[in-house]
C-alpha cells in the first residue's frame, strides 16, 4: 500500500530514508525533510473507527438494558396509545387534504 512511497518523496522525488533520524519512527526525505506520515495516520484512523464502533456497541447494550425497566402503568400505556391514534388521525387528515 503506502510502501511504494517509502523510497521516493512525493514533494521533490528525492530519496526517503528511514534512518536519517533514528529517534523518529517515520521515514524522512533527505532532500526536503518531507516525512511519510500516511502509515501512522491510517493506523490512527483505524483505531478511531474501532473506538467509535465499540462506543456504539456500548451505548446500544446500555439502551437495551434500560428497556428492562419497570413497564408503564396501564393508564400511561392507554394515554400513549390514544396520543398515537390522534397523531395518526392527524396524518391521515393532512394526507387527504393535500
Ligand atoms: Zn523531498
Amino acid at each position: 500500500m503506502a510502501r511504494m512511497n517509502l523510497n521516493s518523496c512525493p514533494r521533490c522525488n528525492g530519496a526517503v530514508l528511514d534512518y536519517v533520524q533514528p529517534t523518529e519512527d517515520s521515514p524522512m526525505c533527505i532532500m526536503c525533510g518531507w516525512r511519510d506520515r500516511t502509515v501512522s495516520e491510517s493506523v490512527l484512523a483505524e483505531v478511531k473507527n474501532h473506538l467509535g464502533k465499540s462506543f456504539i456497541e456500548h451505548t446500544y447494550t446500555h439502551s437495551k438494558a434500560t428497556r428492562g425497566k419497570p413497564p408503564m402503568s396501564g393508564w400511561d400505556r392507554e394515554k400513549k396509545r390514544r396520543a398515537q391514534l390522534r397523531m395518526r388521525a392527524n396524518d391521515q387528515r393532512e394526507l387527504n387534504a393535500s
